[in-house]
């Protein structure tokens, strides 16, 4: 029986959890949401650093040539006090020697020929490019918390506390699986009744867009032994997207095999246009589950599909709620019409033409034309879809129309 889309979306958004937090390895955490508080272990900086090239020395030293007791760089530890009379060469980074409570750049000293450097008096302030311990943070101090995303700059921030892994949510990952015994390996010349793959690499680009892992099954031919072990593999991941084999033909075998190897059904098949075929079930394992999308074969309807149950299911499983894609309002700038009883989702481009000040509010829709669910040229062209209710009637010119972007990157937040 043919579900409606709000049907789809509210069994998909019931049985969707979201995944575990595990301890991830840093360079696989990014992006993810931390599942723990971070507290430093040490100070930052965890020592009194000078924050120029310069000379350390006592502020209130009242002599202006100063002997140069040593040199000291990033990484190294100073050997000798700093003393009245004495002053260390460091390096932007090096740790403050003992005794010394100021740094003075080595643009405003002179180096003697005698191997001494004069410091004007003047520029002897207590504190100054000394960047003191513990200044951006201390011992203790709560630095990240529990659901923060884990961005280039908190990933940097756990790399300084000395972390190697982190308790977070993991990105999903999403076994991607076209399936048909048409489809020819690219850069191999099409045979006749041939085409090349656009599901696979387009649904990875998709993943990768909206901050899943995407990984690549392969191809499975419409065989029932290769579709089941190619299947098994796609159960170890948090998704399996099978492209193609799931409508009503004789070569579409992919929701009797689910059902063989165990894959509960959850819906098949909804009232809409392209994507009228999406299967949709999961998979318990002990300790987690597989949830299973057999995408239309017409990349089109593997797209439309993926944009509008996938991208809220990653979501979901990184820990955000399911939410459907938003609609927008616009206005239609050419006439458009509508037939049948499947809701219609038809490719659309923002308008460039100059609108009248009274309809500057709602954005001007432009409805591309579209032949179908095999037509990728045109969804290349668009900015996203009209969503047309089903029914037989025809829009006027500057109709308004609600629509979804194509861009799913605001799927995970
Ligand atoms: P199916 O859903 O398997 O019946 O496929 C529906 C249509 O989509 C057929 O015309 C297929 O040739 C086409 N198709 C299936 N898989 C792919 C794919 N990976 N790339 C491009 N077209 C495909
Ligand atoms: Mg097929």
């Amino acid at each position: 029986m043919m579900i409606s889309i709000e049907q789809a979306h509210q069994l998909v958004a019931a049985h969707v959890q979201p995944l575990s937090p595990r301890r991830l390895p840093l360079p696989e955490a990014f992006q993810a949401k931390l599942a723990e508080d971070v507290a430093s272990p040490f100070d930052s900086p965890p020592f009194d650093k000078s924050t120029v090239d310069g000379f350390a020395i006592q502020s209130a030293d009242a002599q202006l040539e100063l002997a140069i007791v040593e040199q000291v760089t990033a990484g190294h530890t100073p050997k000798h006090r700093v003393a009245p009379g004495v002053a260390a060469r460091l390096m932007t980074g090096a740790p403050l020697p003992e005794g010394a409570d100021a740094v003075v750049k080595i643009e405003d000293c002179t180096l003697t020929e005698q191997g001494t450097v004069i410091i004007p008096h003047d520029l002897r302030r207590a504190s100054a490019h000394v960047l003191s311990q513990g200044k951006a943070f201390r011992k203790g101090d709560k630095v990240l918390s529990h659901g923060d995303r884990l961005t280039p700059a908190a990933i940097g921030l756990l790399a300084e506390l000395g972390y190697q892994s982190v308790v977070a949510q993991p990105p999903p990952r999403i076994a991607i699986l076209p399936t048909g015994d048409e489809l020819a390996a690219p850069g191999a010349p099409l045979r006749p009744g041939e085409i090349y793959n656009s599901n696979g690499p387009m649904l990875a680009a998709l993943i990768s867009q909206i901050g899943g892992l995407p990984i690549d099954l392969g191809v499975a031919v419409d065989d029932p032994e290769d579709l089941h072990s190619h299947f098994l593999r796609g159960l170890d991941y948090d998704v399996l997207l099978i492209a193609g084999g799931v409508s009503a033909g004789v070569k579409d075998l992919a929701p009797g095999i689910l059902e063989e190897l165990g894959v509960q059904k959850i819906f098949h098949k909804i009232r809409m246009r392209p994507g009228k075929p999406l299967w949709f079930g999961k998979f318990d394992h002990a300790d987690r589950t597989t949830y299973v999308f057999g995408l239309p074969g017409n990349p089109v309807s593997a797209l439309t599909t993926a944009r509008l149950f996938v991208a809220p299911t990653l979501a979901s499983l990184a820990g955000c709620a399911y939410a459907p894609p938003t609609m927008r309002r616009g206005r239609i700038t050419c006439e458009a019409s509508h037939r049948g009883r499947r809701p219609t989702y038809h490719p659309f481009r923002w308008s460039l033409q100059q609108e009248t000040p009274s309809q500057h509010d709602v954005p001007g829709i432009e409805p591309l034309a579209w032949q179908g669910s095999a037509d990728l040229a045109a969804m290349a062209r668009a900015d996203g879809w009209i969503f047309l209710p089903e029914g037989d009637y025809d829009l006027a010119a500057g109709s308004l129309v609600d629509v979804v972007e194509i861009d799913p990157r605001a799927a995970i937040s």
